[in-house]
């Protein structure tokens, strides 16, 4: 194998009696929403803030991202839900979301463990350009990943030689009653950075595009 940053790798978190292993970015159920009662609009009115705001709070093109507890190891894991500082962190930072350690790399990008869309919707060349709010993964996460995880159907080991910063996955929110009151919207969803609801929009995932990929194994 060629030589890459997995002899780096860190050991995750192990919980319950049979000491499943559990991702650094997985949420905890001591991890709950903190944005009730923070959550305004600005004296402006052009968009969502928080009452007492902090730098921490809004990403480098100014979205503001959903407000979470952090205490990880705390309560149970959820293993189908990724805290929102973390994800971003791992994602933005290209580390494994199993370990936190460096995501692995080849010459032939990135490592991500990506579930296909289904047989009959899937196109040839599928993975290129394909949104994901997965962080990475290194050689012996995604391994653990296969065998650990139940609910990953099917996936699909892709590497891509750009991984871009697309945008934020969560939701939009639309001011009601002259704007004392904020109506969230019923689904959440992707939202290109630059767009220009962006100021209405409250992040709780990084999504990136997978570019220049290679299906591997
Ligand atoms: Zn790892």
């Amino acid at each position: 194998m060629a030589a890459n940053t997995d002899s780096l790798v860190r050991s995750p978190l192990l919980w319950g009696p049979n000491r499943l292993p559990v991702p650094y970015a997985a949420a905890w159920s001591a991890e709950t929403a903190a944005v009730r009662g923070a959550l305004t609009i600005r004296p402006d009115g052009t968009g969502l803030a928080y009452r007492e705001e902090t730098p921490r709070d809004r990403d480098r093109h100014g979205v503001l991202w959903a407000r979470l507890i952090e205490a990880p190891g705390e309560g149970r894991p959820n293993y189908r839900a990724l805290h929102s500082y973390r994800q971003r962190h791992v994602m933005f930072h290209r580390l494994c979301q199993v370990c936190g350690g460096p995501a692995s790399r080849t010459a032939e990008g990135w490592l991500f463990l990506v579930q296909p869309p289904p047989p009959a919707e899937r196109l040839a060349n599928w993975s290129e350009g394909a949104l994901s709010t997965k962080p990475p993964v290194c050689e012996p996460c995604a391994t653990l990943a296969l065998r650990y995880c139940p609910h990953l159907k099917d996936p699909v080991f892709v590497r891509s030689r750009k991984p871009r910063v697309w945008g934020a996955f969560g939701g939009f929110f639309t001011p009601a009653d002259g704007g004392r009151r904020l109506v969230p919207a019923p689904d959440d969803g992707y939202l290109p950075y630059g767009h220009p609801s962006a100021n209405w929009f409250l992040a709780s995932q990084l999504v990136i595009e997978l570019t220049r990929c290679t299906l591997t194994r």
